[in-house]
């Protein structure tokens, strides 16, 4: 295998999970970011156990398992019935709930071991294909490379992909708080309550001295109204929903606690061009609600770097495109389906969840079919052709 010299747009999950790895295989890897120091921002997330496997490959697993909380079941219940709607419980392994800034700290330390080049202060622009290879252009007019193979990896509102994503009508009020010592909650589950389908409240227990992560659904065109009006009103129809979870909303004193994350849904069928490739939310992009963002930016790292490793460039990228294609595609579709149960103005679909899924969950093989949904691993998450 030749060592290729290679350019990724965007320091994040994804472009620290593919720099690394195909930092070890012996190439030269620059990653390109706009930050001026490396400053994630973000709530909990969780990953998946398909995405702890990469982290396992790239070696950063036990930094993160360190600060993170395992996950052994997600719930939610539909108020005022108190009924529980959603149970998903792990059968294999559990779901790791971290803050995004823990993981970036588990990623960066490896990305910083495998010795890679990291460019600050870089915005990327534009990316061309020459003679020589595929150049990037910065805001500032540098032109950067020539590199063989150059990665985007710089997420939702990337400046190369052709990804054109449909905004989704609600997205989420997120906050990080201490785990207060006032409370029952238990610290291994993700828990939500939802009145029908346009009100939900979540708590996500992220580790760390303990934290927990607070969202709450709100459409993307209310957020100014909810910023003009008192936040002891909102306190009031949040604890109205969920008395539980007034000891977690204490601690929230301003509106600027909380951030407005806005959500679209999309993926390229194509993830790939000549010397490119398309990892994470910049190849595509979904609600949190199956919680796969993360894992899908990790799983396309894994799957672009054992493509590379296996096969020269240009059979590479074909070979990653079709090792990540159905199951993203299928992801997508699921999120596009179970979306609108827990976040939408739909009557329909918060019956169905209600009085359709909710039964179907406690008979088998549901229970096993919704943890290999939530685990990421429904389908193999890289195909692989049998030899
Ligand atoms: C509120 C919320 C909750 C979520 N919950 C979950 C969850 O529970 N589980 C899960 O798996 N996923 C979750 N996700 C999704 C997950 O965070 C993303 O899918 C994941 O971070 C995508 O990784 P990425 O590397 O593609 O992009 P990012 O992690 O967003 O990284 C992109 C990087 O590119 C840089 N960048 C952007 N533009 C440029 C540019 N022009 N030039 C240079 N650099 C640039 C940015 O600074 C950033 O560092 C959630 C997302 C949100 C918003």
């Amino acid at each position: 295998m030749d060592s290729l010299n290679i350019g990724v747009a965007g320091c994040g999950i994804g472009g620290l999970a593919v720099a690394t790895l195909l930092a070890k295989q012996g190439h030269n890897v620059t990653l390109f970011d706009q930050f001026s120091s490396p400053s994630p921002v973000g709530s909990g997330l969780v990953i998946q156990p398909v995405g702890l496997d990469v982290l396992r490959t790239i070696g950063a697993a036990e930094y993160a398992l360190n600060l993170g909380a395992k996950i052994a079941t997600m719930e939610g219940y539909e108020t005022p019935s108190n009924r529980k709607v959603l149970n998903v419980r792990y059968e294999k392994g559990f779901g790791l709930a971290i803050h995004r800034a823990s993981l970036f700290d588990a990623l960066y330390q490896c990305v910083q071991a495998a010795e890679c080049e990291i460019r600050t202060n870089a915005t990327v622009q534009s990316t061309e294909l020459q003679d020589s290879g595929r150049v990037i252009t910065l805001t500032s007019g540098e032109v950067c490379g020539p590199f063989d193979l150059v990665i985007d990896a710089s997420g939702a509102n990337s400046p190369l992909s052709p990804l054109q994503a449909e905004p989704i009508t609600y997205g989420a009020l997120w906050g990080v708080v201490d785990w207060p010592a006032n409370t029952a909650l238990a610290q291994n589950q993700l828990q939500q309550r939802y009145y029908s389908a346009n009100k939900m409240i979540g708590i996500l227990p992220i580790g760390t001295m303990p934290k927990a992560t607070i969202f709450w659904s709100i459409r993307q065109n209310d957020f100014a109204a909810w910023r003009d009006a008192p936040l002891a009103d909102w306190k009031a129809e949040a604890t109205a929903l969920w008395p539980d979870i007034a000891p977690f909303l204490s601690q929230i004193t301003s509106h600027d606690d909380l951030t407005m994350a806005r959500y679209k849904h999309g993926a390229l069928w194509k993830n790939i061009d000549t010397r490119l490739a398309f990892i994470g939310d910049a190849a595509h992009v979904a609600s949190p609600q199956l919680g796969q963002g993360a894992n899908m930016a990790l799983l396309d790292a894994a799957a672009l770097a054992e493509t590379l490793e296996k096969y020269p460039l240009q059979t590479a990228l074909p070979a990653y495109q079709k090792a990540r294609r159905a199951h993203v595609h299928l992801y997508q579709l699921m999120s596009w389906t179970l979306t609108p149960m827990y976040q939408s103005e739909s009557k329909i679909m918060p019956w169905l969840r209600n009085w359709i899924l909710a039964p179907l969950s406690n008979i088998a093989p549901f229970p096993w079919l919704l943890s290999k949904i939530g685990s990421g691993n429904i389908i193999p998450p890289i195909q692989r052709p049998t030899p």
